[in-house]
């Protein structure tokens, strides 16, 4: 009989897809210049002009994901790290939609003759499988009467991280542009109440169901 060798259960993967997702959204809103310099302070030069493949491999660690959002904070301050990481979790969305849409059978949820609060639930309940499915990512979907609470159990965004206040933005903004699409352009408080990064045993994000506008 053998052993597991030990490194099969030290970390924990994001796919190629999904990194590869983020960094094409990072260079949406702070150029490929910028992305570079994020990727070089955060000792991933192998990625510099040539991100991931477009493939479900499970090949980037949690670790590595939480260093580019702590390079962001480095770079361009708190504040500053804080709003490109959450524009960047914005337009994570239209890419994560275009390749994982079709695949999910969402791709026309925003379209479907349903009640909003229906439309909410089925999107927020495909969306949570999905990062459970594909990735090592564990987040537990709750829905309350006027809001869903949204659990990241295992969460790549601060990964070994320690923080004052919660700071999992970049997956703020993916659940906010996501609320967005699925209601026809509306928009929805989401914000983050609880981060590992501060101590709390999960990072709690909290949506509210009614829009804002
Ligand atoms: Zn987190």
């Amino acid at each position: 009989m053998e052993l597991p060798a030990a490194t099969a259960v030290t970390d924990y993967y994001y796919p190629n897809k999904m990194v590869r997702i983020v960094l094409l959204a990072m260079e949406e809103v702070m150029g490929r210049n910028g992305v570079n310099a994020v990727l070089n302070l955060s000792q991933m030069k192998h990625l510099i002009n040539n991100f991931p493949p477009n493939n479900f491999d499970r090949q980037i660690t949690f670790g590595e994901l939480s260093t580019l959002m702590r390079s962001l904070d480095i770079m361009y301050g708190p504040r500053g790290g804080r709003g490109l990481a959450l524009r960047a979790g914005r337009a994570c969305f239209k890419y994560g939609l275009k390749e994982f849409g079709p695949v999910l059978g969402i791709a026309d949820l925003a379209c479907r003759l349903l009640p909003l609060h229906m439309k909410l639930k089925v999107g927020a309940d495909v969306f949570c499988e999905t990062f459970n499915k594909f990735s090592d990512q564990q987040v537990k979907l709750t829905e309350l009467e006027d809001r869903f609470i949204w659990e990241n159990m295992r969460c790549p965004v601060c990964w070994g991280r320690t923080a004052d206040a919660p700071c999992c933005f970049l997956a703020v903004g993916i659940l906010q542009e996501a609320l967005y699409w699925v209601s026809g352009g509306k928009n929805f408080e989401v914000y983050e109440t609880g981060c590992v990064a501060c101590g709390d045993e999960v990072c709690t994000i909290v949506i509210e169901k009614k829009p804002l506008d």
